[in-house]
């Protein structure tokens, strides 16, 4: 027993043991750098100031040890995490509820903008464990008084940065004014801006601060910029990722934008050469945003085309690689785009588009960088011009028109496909739950057999539509834009 209290074991942490139970269940084996050093710290109720990214298993750093201080019989809101965006709010919540597992009915609750406020006054009105949600929104909640936070013990700051960045610090300002002064407030955030120590010299008691390598993995992180030409003509940039993606032909990568417009422009060229490409901007619907990043995920979709915000706390394992369409205006948001990929050890590559004109932006970032050295300048011709398409998804997705509120789970949709008649469970891929609609990938081979087997079967005894979902960036692209 003693050996497995290692240092980054959960089991030092005096844990319920229900708990542990449930960790070991997700999967959850040693503690992850962040875990290690905010856990005790978190869970001994002390304020933290904590750097960490997507990626880092920081989530758990603090629900963990938020869980630990509710109270499951009262049903007053007792933890707050605000997130500067929908996705990172939706995920958080996410993780909160696996983690949550092991307490009975605990309610997690997200309220973001975007969305009609009436539903979300209609779940707040049995109260809520645990709230999640974007600043502006939670503030609207305080105003119409259909959220209390005089019960808080918890208070999550997530990517303090990224919601000062978005302008969101009187909104901040406001929410802390209304919890209690005793309440524990932890803050993560990727960088440590002036503002960020204003903040919390302001609003935290003692924090503890807590650094973690971030860029510990970028030495696995092949960079390479590419040189395009001399000024911008036409779709030029389009045309060069197209390039790279036929030859190094990744099975999935992200292309980062800073425009919304280059982001439809690029996905369009990809989509129009036979790959499957979905654009990913601040601008489009909440629902399409959170059907592009399902398919994404589940690899139905190939290449994700995205703008830096709307790429905010995308949590996706093991990229293989990133392209950088755009340059990034400042190191930071370099460091963040390319620190999706080469995670946890992977290799990555990190391929970058500039052309002449914008040479001093490629400077500015290998000085500032720490292994410059170890970043590479080509020209695209020396990417070879490749015939053939390369391979895309091999995977779709359905939507069903059921989700949590219908009390649909993975297990009734797999069981339902894989009933007599059905399909074979490997030919299904990751299935999401959301609150009115559930997305499963299927083999594309498959894809008719399981939209038959779904509209012959009920689930949980009812009927419900299905449909499969179009690739979003040919529509997006030609229709708005
Ligand atoms: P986060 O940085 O919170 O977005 O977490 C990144 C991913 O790591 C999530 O998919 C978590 O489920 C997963 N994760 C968090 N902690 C651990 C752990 N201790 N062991 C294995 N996976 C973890």
């Amino acid at each position: 027993m003693s050996e497995a209290k290692g240092q980054d074991s959960f089991l030092g942490l005096n844990l319920p043991p229900a708990q542990i139970e449930n960790l070991t269940a997700l999967g959850y084996e040693h503690m992850t750098a962040v875990q290690a050093q905010a856990l005790p710290l978190a869970l001994a109720r002390k304020d933290l100031i904590a750097q960490a990214r997507t990626g880092s298993g920081k989530t758990a750093a603090f629900g963990i040890a938020l869980l630990c201080h509710l109270n499951p019989r009262d049903f007053g809101t007792q933890s707050l995490i605000l997130c500067p965006t929908r996705e990172l709010c939706t995920q958080v919540a996410t993780e909160i509820r696996r983690l949550a597992r092991y307490l009975p009915n605990i309610k997690v609750v997200v309220l973001c903008g975007g969305q009609s406020i009436g539903p979300q006054i209609g779940s707040l009105a049995h109260g809520a464990h645990v709230v999640v949600g974007t600043p502006g929104r939670i503030k609207d909640h305080l105003l119409k008084e259909t959220l209390k936070l005089e019960r808080i013990n918890t208070l999550v700051l997530d990517e303090a940065d990224r919601m000062l960045d978005m302008g969101f610090s009187e909104d901040i300002e406001y929410i802390i004014g209304e919890t209690p002064a005793d309440r524990q407030t932890l803050m993560f955030s990727a960088t440590f801006p002036a503002h960020i120590d204003s903040l919390s010299a302001q609003y935290q008691r003692d924090a503890q601060r807590i650094t973690v390598e971030t860029v510990a993995s970028e030495t696995t992180i092949d960079q390479t910029y590419y040189l395009c030409g001399k000024k911008e003509e036409g779709t030029q940039r389009a045309e060069a990722v197209l390039r790279l993606l036929y030859h190094f032909s990744p099975e999935s990568c992200a292309v980062f934008c800073n425009t919304r417009q280059s982001t439809t422009e690029i996905a369009q060229v990809l989509s129009d050469a036979g790959l499957v490409a979905m654009a990913l901007h601040g601008e489009m619907e909440q629902r399409e945003r959170d059907q592009v990043l399902i398919q994404f995920r589940n690899g139905s979709c190939q290449v994700l085309v995205a703008t830096d915000v709307a790429a905010r706390g995308l949590d996706i394992e093991q990229l293989p690689m990133v392209i950088n369409a755009d340059l990034p205006r400042d190191l930071e948001v370099y460091t963040h785009r390319i620190g999706r990929t080469g995670r946890a050890g992977n290799e990555g590559a990190a391929l970058s588009l500039f052309f002449e004109n914008e040479r001093f932006r490629v400077d500015a970032l290998l000085e500032r960088s720490d292994n410059a050295g170890a970043a590479q300048i080509k020209t695209i011709e020396s990417v070879p011009q490749a015939r053939d398409t390369p391979a895309t998804c091999s995977k779709q997705t359905l939507s069903i028109a059921g989700g949590r509120k219908n009390k649909i789970r993975p297990g009734d949709i797999l069981g339902t496909l894989t009933a007599e008649g059905g399909i074979a469970g490997t030919a299904i891929g990751r299935i999401d739950i959301l609150e009115f609609a559930s997305f499963v990938a299927i083999d594309i081979d498959q894809i008719e057999a399981a939209i038959a087997q779904l509209e012959a079967r009920r689930i949980k005894g009812q009927k419900f539509k299905v449909r499969r979902l179009h690739t979003i960036a040919s529509r997006t692209g030609r229709a708005r834009y």
